[in-house]
């Protein structure tokens, strides 16, 4: 087992899925995450890499595996809606098993250094099942003003580039074009109407000149971190605004603009509008744009990193971690006054976050891990969110939807929406408890099944020594 997996982590190598039986899973508890119900008895066909029965009764060939799982619990497999897995040449060796141990069978990449090609050849990989690994979107073309806060970005300074950028992102075949923070409000609202011309959804920051209120308008499908919302629920969002605008159309030096942004964290906390905030979030439902809120990010800017010694920060490659304890730069941007807020600014974001759930904004379960985000993991990070969604007020059905039911349908994938049925892809999750009781259970599957390809126990736990031996 060990030289198998060793293997598969180094050439993300897994069986061929025309070699694999089909496997009938037995006694199986189904959880329905859209309805908070279970179906004791039922039992589960899985051929290659799809589901192709569901029921108390599956008829199968005597060729197929049969599985008594013991009554134990099946949910669809997490995703994670907001992660970075192309930072470096070899982050999806690491990032793929740390997001199958966790039962992470899904990744939305929001920007990266890969070419396109080389990204698309690995998803059509995983697709078929050839490479063990999550499946991905691949939403990673962001585009900002020059000279472009990433390197590798595309990049828009009128509306007529903007047009054109959309028109490469179509023809290359991404998944959604994701707008950046420093576009001017013209070349951002050509960028919204191209997408919408060339049927690509927008997805991204708002950019840091552009009121949320004309993000809706303008047609944002996603919209990528919350602090935007708590700053639309001030009454000042407009006056942010125009100080910003004010000092980039006369050419400000770049310390100058983000000690601009860096001032709005008072202002929001003194003017922050009950009234104002949820009319806001009341449009952002109606409007169906889906957050990505990846509060967990806080963590890195408080300082809640875990200790050298935990199994997290084990399974990561030993040039990460040195690189993640040199100083960052955005906790060098940080001003004083940014630092002193930072709690009663992530409590407000917080209480935003609650807010805009009960009125019914659209949440997709987001982490923003990456190599090259200090203290985010990949995997870990997705569960850390959903206990924070859990511990700011939602119910433990209402935080797996986000991460199970809301991401697939967002995509529109055609076989794939959070249900357990016939014809979805076969991306799974097996508990030992039930997820609707307690969340605790998804830090240690009994198995996932990812494109139809099962990681018993044993097997996880050999993907987890494999981790942390190669990272010594
Ligand atoms: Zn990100």
């Amino acid at each position: 087992m060990r030289t198998i997996i060793l293997a598969l982590i180094g050439l993300f190598v897994a069986a061929s899925p025309q070699a694999r039986a089909d496997v009938l899973l037995t006694n199986v508890t189904l959880v329905d995450i859209e309805e908070g119900t279970l179906s004791q008895g039922q039992s589960i066909l899985i051929e290659g890499t799809r589901i192709t029965a569901v029921g108390p009764e599956v008829s199968v060939s005597e060729e197929a595996e049969r599985i008594d799982v013991e009554g134990r619990f099946l949910i669809p497999g997490l995703w994670d809606s907001h992660v970075h897995i192309f930072s470096s040449a070899t982050e999806p060796d690491t990032s793929f098993p740390l997001y199958l141990i966790n039962g992470v069978t899904g990744v939305r990449d929001m920007g990266a250094l890969w070419p396109i090609a080389e990204q698309q050849a690995l998803q059509t990989r995983v697709e078929a099942g050839e490479v063990l690994g999550p499946r991905l979107v691949l939403s990673g073309a962001w585009v900002d003003a020059s000279p472009g806060s990433w390197p590798g970005m595309f990049l828009a300074d009128t509306p007529e580039e903007a047009r054109s950028v959309v028109a490469r992102i179509s023809d290359e075949d991404w998944a959604a074009v994701k707008s950046y923070s420093m576009l001017d409000e013209p070349s951002y609202l050509a960028l919204a109407e191209a997408s919408e011309d060339a049927r690509l959804q927008l997805v991204g920051h708002i950019p840091e000149r552009v009121a949320l209120r004309t993000a809706i308008e303008a047609g944002q499908d996603g919209m990528e971190h919350f602090g935007r919302i708590p700053m639309a629920c001030s009454t000042e969002e407009e006056a942010m605004l125009d100080a910003l605008r004010t000092a980039m159309a006369a050419g400000a030096p770049r310390d100058e603009v983000f000690a601009i942004m860096a001032s709005r964290n008072r202002i929001i906390l003194e003017t922050w509008d009950e009234a104002r905030c949820a009319a806001i979030l009341a449009d952002i439902a109606e409007a169906d744009l889906h957050v990505s809120p990846t509060l967990v990010v806080a963590d890195f800017y408080l300082g809640n990193w875990p200790n050298a010694d935990t199994p997290r920060m084990r399974m990561l490659p030993e040039t990460v971690r040195e690189a993640w304890g040199k100083p960052d730069f955005r906790l060098e941007a940080m001003t004083d006054e940014v630092r002193s807020l930072a709690r009663e600014s992530i409590a407000l974001d917080r209480r935003t976050f609650l807010m805009a759930h009960r009125a019914g904004v659209p949440i997709l379960a987001s982490s923003d891990a990456s190599f090259a985000n200090p203290y985010l993991f990949h995997g870990f990070s997705l569960l850390d969110e959903l206990d924070l969604y859990v511990e700011i007020g939602l119910t433990l059905r209402e935080a797996l939807y986000t991460a199970t039911v809301a991401p697939p349908r967002f995509f529109r994938l055609a076989d794939q929406d959070g249900t357990i049925a016939a014809g979805r892809r076969a991306d799974l999750i097996l508990l030992d408890a039930n997820p609707l009781e307690g969340l605790a259970t998804l830090r240690r599957p009994w198995a996932v099944i990812a494109a139809g390809q099962m990681l018993d126990r044993n097997e996880l736990d050999a993907m987890e020594f494999e981790l942390l031996e190669g990272s010594k």
